[in-house]
């Protein structure tokens, strides 16, 4: 959203708990995309192998040269709040005292997006 056209991506949310604190699971964050292969560009917002971003922490709001949380555009991306929504739907957003389920319910539209889960390709 705001980068450069791009095919389509398939966009999903995790929750869990760990006991690394918040820029310590940034940088594991930023060392599973390497190992996936992603390369540095330079292009915002543009075609990434793998984008993992950390949207909460707990209760926390974290403002540092590294690190916004919560993520600073999940309020107004639907492909962001979509897939969080199926998990904690009435979980808070710190900052902004609203529930995922009602900023997903105020998000914009999104004429691209696709609901629903992919086609499994291989068998186990
Ligand atoms: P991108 O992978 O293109 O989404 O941007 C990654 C950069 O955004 C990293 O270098 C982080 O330092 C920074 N960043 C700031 N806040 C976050 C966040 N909540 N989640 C992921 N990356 C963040």
């Amino acid at each position: 959203m705001g980068g450069p056209s791009q095919p389509f991506y398939l966009n999903a949310a995790a929750v869990g708990s760990t006991r690394l604190g918040p820029h310590e699971l940034l940088e594991r964050l930023c060392a599973l995309e390497r190992a996936a292969g992603r390369k540095p560009s330079r292009i915002r917002n543009g075609p990434r192998l793998l984008d993992l971003d950390l949207l909460l922490y707990g209760n926390q709001i974290i403002s540092s040269k590294t690190l916004t949380v919560p993520h600073l555009r999940m309020a107004e991306r639907r492909f962001v709040l979509a897939p969080l929504a199926d998990l904690v739907p009435g979980r808070v957003v710190p900052g902004l005292r609203k529930t995922v389920a009602t900023l997903l319910a105020m998000a914009p539209a999104s004429d691209a997006m696709r609901v629903g889960a992919p086609r499994p390709r291989a068998r186990f």
